[in-house]
């Protein structure tokens, strides 16, 4: 399995476009990184890929990631579907970028498939696409052999939605995605709004967990509220505190666990930040970005050893920002022959498809992942 974070920013982006907070104004003056709103991309077998969401900044995230251009023909995706954990507007507001593209799959739960009627009716005048149940006969399995489950984690409904809808439904989802060769499992869920049993089970099954990061502190959905962020605000678990998801993440500590869908007012965002006194001590991810739409460069922050927060520049002008979540060689499931798009022999899912350089010659008959 391969993961590429297409963008790791909640809604409004960093610096988000209205926000002259301090935060903002550092990454808008280069002193910090700039994201692309959340979204990432998955797939078994390096050439069937499928959406994890669809941000509003999708063209520019597809456009950046070499290993999701189009393949030898025109109008040639990769693309399969779209796995919507919700339907906020950050979340959903790419899908309309990808329309006419023919054939994609897009799973979601019943009420998120039902507030979006209008949209996929209009949608499927371009081109038809197939909308399923991400709920239904217990999971689905993905062209490239990806096996999803869907758990639900919360009944916020977004913000655009009349208040007199139900707000018991699943509106909000985790997706458990594992690869069927290695078993190991991926957990996404960029929107948690409580650390839940269920949560915590999908934690202990997981070798890597990204986690809903927008808020760091109990206090920052008011402040967003009041800032104009509105009921979208609300809804996320805060990262600190006793009953916060690091201290959630600290009961599973050997996976990977990765933070993103991260607010413009999260100190974490800073190098420099370090966590409240008392928040559990541990060596993991605090995020790991993608291409953003302002700079091509690859950043990260990660705590270090010494506790301190640290800003990774990596890959210079490589937008690959590709997570390997399995060690162990790529096996191709079901048809042998490695497609237009797929790894060459020898390369494993571990080794990230190195970047293709603007200039480079395209080969006739060759993918992008050449
Ligand atoms: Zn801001």
């Amino acid at each position: 399995m391969r993961v590429v974070l297409l963008g790791t920013a909640a809604g409004g982006g960093f610096p988000r476009w209205s926000c002259a907070c301090a935060l903002c104004a550092a990454a808008r003056d280069g002193k910090l990184p700039s994201r692309t709103q959340e979204c990432a991309a998955i797939t078994g077998n390096g050439r069937d890929w499928w959406l994890l969401n669809a941000s509003p900044d999708i063209r520019t995230q597809l456009t950046v990631t070499p290993a999701l251009w189009p393949g030898a023909r025109p109008r040639d995706t990769w693309l399969r579907g779209v796995l919507l954990t919700d339907a906020e507007a950050d979340h959903v507001g790419g899908l309309a970028a990808l329309r006419g593209a023919t054939g994609l799959k897009v799973y979601a739960t019943p009420p998120v498939h039902a507030v979006l009627a209008p949209v996929r009716a209009g949608l499927d005048r371009y081109a038809p696409w197939e909308w399923a149940d991400s709920l239904a006969d217990g999971g689905f399995v993905l062209a490239g052999g990806l096996v999803v489950t869907a758990h639900p984690l919360a009944a916020k409904v977004p913000a655009y939605v009349p208040a007199r809808t139900a707000a018991d439904a699943p509106w909000v989802t985790a997706y458990r995605v594992e690869d069927l060769v290695t078993g190991r499992v991926l957990l996404y869920a960029p929107r948690v709004g409580a650390w839940s049993p269920a949560l915590e089970n999908l934690c202990a099954s997981a070798d890597c967990v990204l986690l809903d990061g927008t808020h760091f502190d109990a206090s920052a959905p008011e402040a967003a509220a009041r800032a104009g962020a509105g009921r979208a605000a609300t809804g996320h678990l805060p990262v600190s505190g006793p009953d916060g998801s690091l201290a959630g993440l600290a009961r599973h500590p050997g996976r990977r666990r990765i933070y993103t869908n991260l607010g413009d007012t999260n100190p974490c965002w800073t190098p420099t930040h370090r966590p409240a006194r008392g928040s559990p001590p541990s060596r993991w991810k605090s995020c790991r970005t993608g291409p953003s739409s302002w700079s091509r460069r690859t950043r990260s922050v990660e705590r270090g050893e010494d506790g301190a927060w640290h800003a990774l520049r990596g890959g210079g002008d490589a937008p690959d920002t590709a997570v390997p979540v399995r060690p162990a060689p790529r096996t191709n499931l079901g048809d042998p022959t490695p497609g237009p798009g797929a790894n060459p022999p020898g390369r494993t899912a571990s080794a990230p498809v190195p970047p293709v350089a603007a200039a480079a010659p395209r080969r006739a008959g060759r993918g992008p992942c050449r």
